[in-house]
């Protein structure tokens, strides 16, 4: 333990700390220019110059540290003369109307402190190109901190310090616009800037902020956390959280700037009923009577299962749990799914069957415990930007060995040790290769093998005959690279892996995950620091409301109906059926048979969503009966909506989301929905009152919803509403004294002592290619923008990213005569589209990539009806089409793309 006197009064430190930080932990604030805690401290800017006694000069506070015996002085006569004169100093570069307009920045708010005027003057040639950063260089005080952010966070080295001295100047790469630069948007440099410099555009249009609010973002699974800054009843600026246990003070393109779409013009901000193919605006009263009628005559006419709901991510998990406890209680079926169905659900089940929980079994910071880290089938510097940052800083500056498979040469492929471009569908011969590798090489873990995992030798026999000849055959991935690989992830340990939809959405997705948990478990990194199995979630709640029992085959918890529907029964007060229903593509099925008449799908637009969309089309056109309830008119709702229930933001209500590592986060409203809109619980609760129910869904809050899921769910027993205000917790937390779990199967698999490894016979998709459709394409997702772009296309991410594109490699461009810019059409068996040309190195010959976020395209008409064999998500990934230079006079893109 450390003595020390700051400003005359002695303080104790458990360790050496800089001086700045012992102060600011006694409350005692030094003025600092060129520190910010989440990079090294530089001690440039000598504002934070403090007395040392015995020191014959200031010291740097955020450079020295807090010694034993140690007398500090913070703010002496002649350390404000010396703060007063720099401060003169950097005020020359301060225009007057800079200084009114970002008030927040640090500098002028130091200024303001010490009576320092702005004396600089306004410069023409501000680089305003981005959409969300404003650049003036010319308020630049060259401490560094937007280079530093941008290389040490983001790992983009996007600013470069040209020159020296008085000469220095701050350019984006070799000195071009921001908007032209490699710049990512993350926003990280303009947060960090303490002058007028780099400014965030939008908070700059506004007013001053009246409240900020501590959410989580609303849209991928790594759940940042960030302080939603309100002026004049709008959202203005997304401020990040910086002791946010998953973000670490850091935000991406979307979570930081991409929020204007809950202020879009065309929020939904009434009831609407369809009155003769029209929409005509009605009460509450008068929507929820309807639907309650029309739900009441169906469920007496064609019984409970002709009825199904969707819940979605977009809701919070105590929104998702009344929907699934809607649909067992008032309506009495067990037909309810969510979005998770098209994504996950592979994953969820392959580590259920294997380990016994359906969920990541680590978390993000084991990132920085891994020794090696395998990315399987995931590009998560634009799908999960925050966590993808992480993995590439641990690879660049921390040698952490990375291995990437992906079709594709992405960005983190680029920054891979070792990247295995597979020809796409063929993940499970690389991954029983590698397997057969460790085995043969002698490369498995013996003593984990032994007291942890069965069915090894039957395993061992499956693998056998998988030389990873006979996979480079396949896969189209050197052999040599193959055993390069399965050596990296078996000897550098601890090895964890983090996989996405390129493993998930084929036709042997759930197989594809349980053939990656076979590597774990072969290689003992399952249930300890820097190991494990994790899935990229995608979106925001998927993991919660899949958890909260929007599944057919499970309850909340994610236990099984069979064995609890008379716990939850008695619970509820009400009689659940035991058989499973209809997943999402049954019910289409269902529909398609005219068994499914009428569908409640709550804040997801599965029209554009699902693949082979004409049948699906058809399938929906079928039901007699549609709710949707969104934010905007979706695509679902506009085709077959019958009831139009506008519901609330993530940003408009409270509640909570569960990321991609099990932790519960919590959601807080900063602002009031728009016009008559209302939560989604709010809403489900009002029509199970309409409809009989009124008691088992009474709540007066969100708050309540969750107490009522801690109670059917013991594995989340100890995470309350007060626990949670000091930060997430991740299940299973039993109790409130426990701390979460950070990582699960440290010494069991749910209740089984061992799990065992599973043989998987690599079934090829039927979906190839021909002389008619030559070439493979696979669809994902951008940085920029967001599943089918409801949300991010209504915001200035639009202009980063106009449109989806389909990127093609040189030669094949060359061989089409096809040039960057240009609209080719791509035709399956299923569909066409018009797409615009880029011509991308990052492709192989023979393989295309389209992203399927502009509604405009409507990519999923090409896609097909092939389904994943267990959980039967669709085989997004694998879809033969021919391409061809779109005839003349018919391209405009996306324009012949439209479902018929
Ligand atoms: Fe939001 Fe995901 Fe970006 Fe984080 S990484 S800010 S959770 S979109």
């Amino acid at each position: 333990m450390l003595r020390a006197a700051i400003d005359g009064t002695e303080f104790q430190f458990a360790s050496e700390i800089s001086i700045l930080a012992a102060a600011k932990q006694h409350g005692i604030a030094i003025p600092a220019l060129c520190f910010d805690p989440r990079l090294d401290p530089i001690g440039s800017c000598r504002i934070c110059c403090v007395e040392v006694e015995g020191e014959p000069h200031p010291q740097i506070a955020c450079r020295t540290p807090i010694r034993d015996g140690m007398r500090v002085t913070t703010h002496s006569p002649a350390l404000e003369a010396f703060r007063r004169e720099l401060l003169e100093w950097m005020a020359a570069r301060v225009p007057p109307a800079s200084f009114a307009s970002d008030p927040d920045k640090e500098l002028h708010g130091l200024m303001r402190a010490y009576a320092v005027e702005p004396a600089g003057k306004a410069r023409a040639g501000i680089d305003a190109s981005h959409p969300y950063i404003r650049v003036d260089m010319s308020q630049c005080i060259q401490c560094l901190r937007c280079v530093r952010i941008c290389d040490d966070l983001q790992g983009e080295f996007v600013w470069h310090a040209l020159s020296r001295g008085d000469d220095q100047t701050i350019v984006p790469d070799s000195g071009t616009t921001l908007e032209a630069s490699s710049c990512v948007g993350c926003g990280a440099c303009s947060d960090t800037c303490p002058t007028g410099a780099l400014v965030d555009k939008q908070r700059r249009k506004a007013n001053a902020a009246t409240s900020a609010t501590r959410t989580t973002c609303a849209y991928c699974g790594v759940g940042c956390e960030l302080e939603a800054v309100v002026s004049d009843g709008r959202l203005v600026e997304a401020r990040p959280v910086l002791d946010a246990p998953v973000s670490k003070g850091h935000l991406c393109v979307k979570g930081r700037y991409a929020f204007g779409y809950v202020h879009a013009s065309d929020r939904q901000t009434r009831p609407l009923l369809r009155e003769r193919g029209k929409w005509v605006p009605t009460s509450w009263d008068g929507a929820l009577d309807r639907c309650a009628g029309a739900l009441q005559r169906i469920v007496a006419r064609y019984g409970p299962d002709s009825v199904g709901v969707l819940g979605s991510a977009r809701a919070t998990n105590e929104e998702n749990y009344l929907a699934q406890k809607f649909a067992r209680v008032v309506l009495g079926t067990n037909n309810v799914d969510c979005c998770g169905r098209v994504c996950h659900t592979p994953s969820a089940a392959a580590l259920k069957s294997m380990l016994g929980a359906g969920a990541a079994t680590n978390s993000f910071d084991d990132i920085e415990r891994a020794a090696a880290i395998f990315v399987c089938g995931a590009n998560p510097l634009e799908n999960h930007p925050v966590v993808g940052a992480r993995i590439r800083q641990q690879v660049l500056r921390h040698g952490t060995a990375l291995v990437v498979a992906d079709p594709r040469r992405t960005e983190i492929a680029r920054a891979a040790t070792l990247h295995l471009a597979l020809r796409p569908g063929t993940n499970i011969p690389l991954l029983n290769a590698m397997a057969h590798v460790i085995i043969a090489e002698n490369l498995a873990d013996g003593d984990f093998l032994q007291r942890r995992v069965a069915d090894f030798e039957r395993f061992a026999a499956s693998v056998a005959s998988w030389s990873p000849e006979r996979a480079a055959g396949i896969c189209e991935v050197p052999a040599d690279d193959i055993r390069a690989a399965a050596r990296l992830y078996a000897t550098r340990r601890p090895a964890m892996t983090f996989h996405g939809l390129g493993l998930t959405e084929h036709l042997q997705g759930t197989e594809g995950v349980m053939a990656l948990i076979n590597l774990a478990l072969l290689t003992g990194n399952l249930g300890k620091p820097g190991t494990g199995v994790n899935p990229l979630r995608g979106q925001n709640n998927v993991q919660g409301a899949a958890h909260m029992g929007c599944d057919p085959s499970v309850l909340t918890g994610s236990v099984p109906i069979q064995e609890n529907a008379a716990r939850f029964g008695a619970m509820w007060g009400a009689t659940i059926s035991r058989s499973h229903g209809l997943h999402l593509l049954q019910m289409m099925d269902a529909a398609l048979a005219g068994r499914l008449k009428a569908l409640w799908v709550v804040g997801y637009d599965v029209l554009p969503t699902l693949a082979n969309v004409q049948v699906m089309r058809r399938a929906l056109e079928k039901l007699e009966f549609v709710i949707v309830q969104d934010l905007f008119m979706t695509k679902t709702a506009q085709a077959v909506g019958g009831v139009f229930l506008p519901a609330a933001s993530s940003f408009e209500k409270d509640g909570t989301f569960m990321n991609g590592e099990r932790r519960i986060q919590r959601v807080r409203k900063a602002i009031d929905p728009p016009g008559e809109a209302r939560s989604d619980w709010e809403i489900i609760a009002a029509l199970a009152a309409r409809m009989g129910h009124a008691e088992q869904f009474r709540y007066a809050s969100a708050q309540d919803i969750w107490n009522e899921i801690r109670n059917v769910w013991p594995e989340a027993a100890g995470i309350s509403y007060a626990r949670l205000e000091h930060g997430g917790l991740q299940w299973p937390c039993p109790d409130e004294s426990h701390p979460g779990t950070a990582i699960l199967h440290a010494t069991k698999f749910g209740r089984r002592e061992r799990a065992a490894l599973e043989p998987i016979q690599y079934v090829p998709s039927p979906e190839t290619t021909s002389e008619q459709f030559p070439f493979v394409l696979t669809t994902g997702r951008t940085l920029y923008q967001f599943n089918v772009g409801s949300m991010s296309r209504r915001t200035p991410n639009t202009r980063l990213r106009p449109t989806d594109t389909l990127d093609i490699a040189p030669p094949d461009a060359c061989a089409l005569g096809l040039e960057n810019g240009e609209i080719a059409r791509v035709t399956s068996a299923h569909g066409s589209a018009q797409l615009t040309v880029r011509v991308s190195a990052a492709m192989k010959a023979g393989e295309v990539f389209a992203s399927f976020q502009d509604p405009r395209i409507w990519l999923n008409r090409l896609t097909g009806p092939v389904r994943d064999r267990v959980v039967q998500a669709p085989e997004y990934k694998v879809t033969a089409v021919a391409i061809e230079k779109a005839p003349a006079g018919r391209r405009k893109q996306g324009t012949s793309a439209r479902p018929a």
